[in-house]
């Protein structure tokens, strides 16, 4: 883009106005003047989660009372609300529960695929999965103590290194720091040729473009509803397992939720059918409710025009990041291909964490992943072209006047 003063104050405006989407920011809360780039580490709090939730807390816990497991249907939201995520993720009716954390259910998706692969004995990763994944993995292994192995490669080397020892392929299709995305029917696809199973975790893909875990054959899936999917913090996660596999797993963490009839109370455990026998314990019913709430923004919504205006944000904060900051050191970490990306974008950039930290006191909200990457999501529901463009502008300002360079800014916090 020409660096021409009247098309840089009039262009993110003219993009604005043509955006297809641009109707659904008024759908969330956004405090005014912020520029929120880390929706895909927390998304946005979608405006109808607070009546959601006083109603959950005021009717439904403080008057219904116990009654309300059946009167509102507690019991059923984590199937309720997995249907919703399904219908983002190419998941048919019934696949998908809403449940537990991401974590847990990586645990509980690797046991159930080594389980459909007894003669095998080894998950295959790599090294740009989150690194919760892999060590959950790794408990599994522990815990069953059958000589399995967790196997970590670099992820282009992923689809060479799929071969007959494999009993699941466990990859999370976008690269947490560098947004870099695996190509899910390739990988899936060569997985099924060596007789593996295909595990994906969707914690960044899921509400950032469309996934079709039904056309790419996947077998498990599992991912995260805080992040694209504004379920709020901490919200349940998701598991997702293929129709024909649902009757065969007997899952490693069998609690009296995933019973055929908890309320019998029978000493002997019987798998409930489905993706039900994947609950553990009670439902969150606070949380729950809150994410079924936020999952009604995607109702009108068309995965491909979200998809169109991730690629746009994207590119737009590439250029004008690349042609402003490039001389204080910035270099781009993402896949520079749009089809090789997930909806972030990630910098290499020097006193990375001290920069993320004054970008923040600046009201630009992005984040910091060691040793030096600077990390901005691209949430196309309610982030706007102005947003990207200002967000660029702002981020010069402080590497040019060396805003960051603080003793405040340099000092670490808990959560980066
Ligand atoms: C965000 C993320 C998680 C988070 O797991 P929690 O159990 O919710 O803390 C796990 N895996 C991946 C790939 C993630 O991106």
């Amino acid at each position: 883009m020409t660096k021409n003063e009247h098309l840089s104050i009039e262009y993110p405006e003219t993009l604005d106005q043509a955006d297809v989407l641009g109707y659904k920011r008024a759908e969330f809360s956004i405090p005014d003047g912020l520029i929120y780039l880390d929706g895909n580490s927390l998304g946005v709090l979608p405006t109808a989660v607070k009546q959601r939730l006083a109603d959950t807390v005021e009717i439904e816990w403080g008057e219904s009372l116990i009654r309300a497991w059946n009167t509102h249907r507690w019991m059923e939201l984590p199937n309720l609300v997995g249907d919703k995520i399904g219908a983002l993720i190419g998941a048919e009716q019934g696949a998908v529960a809403a449940t537990d954390s991401t974590s847990l259910n990586v645990a509980k998706a690797v046991s159930a695929g080594l389980s459909l692969n007894p003669a095998r004995k080894v998950i295959l990763t790599d090294n740009g999965n989150f690194p919760t994944d892999v060590y959950m993995a790794q408990g599994v292994v522990d815990a069953l103590d059958k000589g399995h192995e967790v196997r970590i490669v670099n992820p282009q080397d992923i689809y060479d290194a799929l071969d007959e020892s494999v009993a699941v392929m466990m990859i999370t299709q976008v690269d947490y720091r560098t947004g870099r995305r695996h190509d899910m029917q390739k990988l899936t696809d060569r997985a099924h040729e060596v007789g593996a199973i295909a595990m994906w975790d969707l914690a960044h893909s899921a509400g950032a473009f469309a996934v079709d875990l039904t056309a790419c054959n996947v077998d498990l899936a599992v991912g995260c509803t805080y992040k694209y999917l504004n379920g709020g913090p901490g919200s349940p996660a998701f598991i997702y397992i293929a129709p024909r596999h649902q009757q065969h797993i007997k899952p490693m963490l069998s609690g009296w939720i995933g019973h055929k009839a908890p309320f019998d109370f029978d000493l002997e455990y019987q798998p409930a059918d489905g993706v039900r026998r994947m609950n553990v314990g009670t439902p969150s019913v606070l949380a729950l409710s809150a994410l079924d709430t936020a999952l009604d923004v995607w109702s009108d919504v068309d995965m491909s025009e979200v998809r169109n205006k991730s690629v746009e944000l994207c590119e737009l904060f590439i250029s004008e990041v690349e042609s402003r900051c490039s001389q204080y050191g910035l270099k781009l970490a993402s896949p520079r291909d749009a089809e090789s990306r997930g909806s972030q974008v990630s910098f290499h950039c020097p006193e990375g964490y001290a920069v993320m930290r004054a970008l923040i006191a600046n009201n630009v909200i992005g984040d910091f992943r060691a040793p030096d990457v600077i990390r901005f999501g691209f949430t196309p529901l309610y982030v706007s072209f102005t947003d990207v463009y200002r967000g660029a502008e702002i981020l010069e300002r402080v590497l040019e006047q060396k805003l960051w360079n603080t003793p405040e800014f340099m000092k670490k916090e808990q959560v980066t």
